[in-house]
């Protein structure tokens, strides 16, 4: 166990984490080369297509000191090596010195890569929970941005050791003084202490790798207590049911050991139990410290969940006189969705949505759903979701690996209405907002904070930028403000933000008729200043996105009975065929063929045939 490290990397969206890992599976030898790809880690098709990272990703590596060191053709150097040839360079002496590496030992080094953006946090927050120390990377042409300083708090929350990074030292416009004195009168790192690397060329990764053996602490725990494993991630393997990503925290798990959820209950075998390289690689045993995973045998989804404790039943113990039970680990924070959309499958079948819903929450902790229906489109599934990027992977998810059709709903956050002498009033879910900005867009952030309601908080330095705060309306954020943000700065602005609190607004409802019926998917609450703006926008928005039907489709916006805006969208004056003058059969017949593989994306919104992606394209501006 003493040779055991655990750790991550976090670090701002696109700052090279899953490149600086890439590097590292290199170095330690864990891929061969000719399976070497960019970005290894991402494993899932739309995380390569996106050049994202969206799912937590462990793996484990082997870390030999010395085969590195005594195969310097491979581009390691060796520690001997490296201290004679550097000797009479005074930095590099030092750092020797302070190297507390054991040269002849093995290391095993468990990474788990994270995803940066905001959305993915809950992935993070996972992540640091199964490790004991943390790499900070930083990029270098960038600095230190909104995501770096969030995942940093809480790292430091759960009292990792941290290990400052700079990266991509090989770009001409990198600034590694001005980086680490952002990271030295920010974060308070010591200057010595912060490497800098560039995870495309591979410099200074040795150091990094080195760094993590001699800082992180090995994990502490009991090889002979009781089992206690935190889940912290699974998938559903549709052979072998549920596979449970572990961190052995006390005790071991054997493969075919009985194992049980604390939270749950639920008992079964480990049918199998290894590591990741990063594929599966079973072995016998998990032992204390480690990270791995365990193949259950669960076909119930709900039988193991992320955050539950995995024990095994070992029967030395359970034959003692008193039964002694594990105790359940701590688990983690839970989830707080931002946003909220329905869903509901193009062609109806509501069952394989709810298995679907089912097995991705398993993959995706953060997702949550219960069963709604709506007069519109009957039986549906309200999704609650960390963001809007959130949402549109889980849609593309089921849609991809369920092979589902599906329509979403307009995102939206969660009002608290209460009825008041038979009125509704509204509670506004707010948010706290911190935005990293060059200083000379100062005036055009405060000026589209304060046409979003934001109301301002506090402002620091940090060398020419500044880091902004602002308290502001979940609603206002979450829709276009990153998109506004980014072109008022020219993209060099970075925001996180976070849910605080519940506020009494002056909010009202704002109902959406189509063809004179009410259409409860399309409802919205708004405030009071943007009634008039809103309503216009959606019966105009509504009008260009509902295609002509046979007859005349009027669309109104109306608080109670009060109609505030009102659009008409005229029928087709004649059949499509009709020019295709009587004869030709087959023609007509390729005309209709045609209309109706259009009518398969379409759904009825009371009378009326919408487009399933309308929803998603009201947002759009
Ligand atoms: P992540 O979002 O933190 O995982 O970042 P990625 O590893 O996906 O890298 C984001 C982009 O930065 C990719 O295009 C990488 O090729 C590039 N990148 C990463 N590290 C370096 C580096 O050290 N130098 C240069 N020039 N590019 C880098
Ligand atoms: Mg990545």
């Amino acid at each position: 166990m003493s040779n055991i490290r655990n750790f991550c990397i976090i670090a701002h969206i696109d700052h090279g984490k899953s490149t600086l890992a890439d590097r590292f599976l290199e170095l330690t030898g864990t891929v061969e080369a000719r399976e070497m790809k960019e970005q290894l880690l991402d494993t899932m098709d739309l995380e390569r297509e996106r050049g994202i990272t969206i799912k937590l990703q462990p793996v484990r590596m082997i870390y030999h000191p010395q085969i590195l060191n005594t195969n310097p053709s491979a581009g390691g150097q060796t520690l001997n090596n490296f201290q004679s040839q550097n000797s009479n360079n005074q930095t590099d002496e030092l750092k020797i010195k302070n190297l507390k590496l054991k040269i002849d030992s093995e290391y095993i080094l468990n990474l788990i890569d994270t995803p940066g953006h905001v959305d993915f946090s809950y992935e993070v927050s996972r992540s640091l929970a199964a490790v004991e120390g943390a790499i900070l990377l930083v990029d270098a042409t960038q600095g230190v941005q909104a995501q770096t300083l969030a995942n940093l708090y809480q790292a430091l929350d759960q009292n990792l050791t941290i290990i400052p990074v700079l990266n991509k030292i090989d770009l001409p416009n990198s600034d590694v003084d001005k980086c680490k004195k952002e990271l030295v009168e920010l974060l308070g790192f010591k200057d010595d202490e912060i490497l800098a690397v560039s995870a495309k060329t591979g410099e200074g990764v040795i150091e990094v790798l080195n760094k993590v053996v001699e800082k992180v602490p090995a994990p502490s725990g009991n090889q002979d207590a009781l089992t206690q494993a935190l889940v912290f991630d699974s998938v559903y393997d549709n052979y072998r049911g549920v596979v449970a990503y572990v961190r052995v925290v006390n005790g071991k798990i054997a493969k075919n050991d009985k194992i049980k959820l604390l939270t749950t209950g639920a008992a079964d075998l480990a049918l199998e139990v290894g590591t990741f390289s990063p594929k599966f690689q079973p072995k016998d045993e998990l032992l204390v410290g480690e990270i791995g995973y365990i193949v259950t045998g669960f076909r119930n989804v709900d039988e193991c969940k992320v955050g539950d404790t995995v024990t095994v039943e070992n029967s030395k113990i359970e034959n003692r006189k008193s039964k002694i039970e594990a105790k359940p680990l701590t688990g983690y924070r839970k989830v707080v969705p931002m946003v909220f959309a329905s869903i509901y499958t193009a062609d109806g079948e509501v069952n394989k949505l709810r298995d679907a819903l089912g097995k991705l929450k398993l993959n995706d902790a953060s997702l949550s759903y219960e069963p709604e229906s709506s007069g519109a489109f009957g039986f549906g599934f309200k999704c609650g979701f960390l963001g809007l990027l959130h949402m549109e992977i889980v849609k593309e998810r089921i849609e991809r690996e369920y092979g589902l059709s599906l329509v979403v709903t307009t995102p939206r956050v969660n009002y608290i209405e209460e009825i008041k002498n038979s009125k509704s009033e509204f509670q506004e879910p707010w948010c706290k907002v911190e935005v990293i900005l060059p200083q000379s867009y100062l005036g055009s952030v405060m000026e589209l904070f304060d046409n979003n309601r934001g109301i301002y908080k506090e402002m620091r330095y940090l060398s020419d930028r500044v880091i902004l705060n602002y308290e502001c309306p979940l609603a206002q954020i979450i829709v276009n403000f990153y998109d506004k943000l980014k072109s008022t700065t020219q993209g060099y602005a970075s925001m996180n933000y976070e849910l605080i609190d519940y506020r009494h607004e002056d909010l009202v409802k704002m109902d959406v008729l189509v063809a004179g019926e009410k259409i409860d998917v399309l409802e919205q609450v708004v405030h009071k200043t943007e009634v008039m703006t809103k309503a216009h926008n959606i019966v105009k928005k509504l009008k260009e996105l509902i295609p002509r039907q046979w007859f005349d489709i009027s669309i109104q916006a109306a608080i109670g009975g009060t109609i505030l805006a009102r659009e008409n969208i005229k029928a087709f004056k004649k059949d499509v065929t009709g020019y295709l003058y009587g004869g030709d059969v087959s023609r007509k017949k390729k005309l209709w063929a045609k209309q109706a593989r259009g009518k398969k994306k379409m759904k009825k919104l009371g009378k009326v045939d919408i487009p399933t992606d309308v929803f998603i394209n009201l947002l759009k501006q």
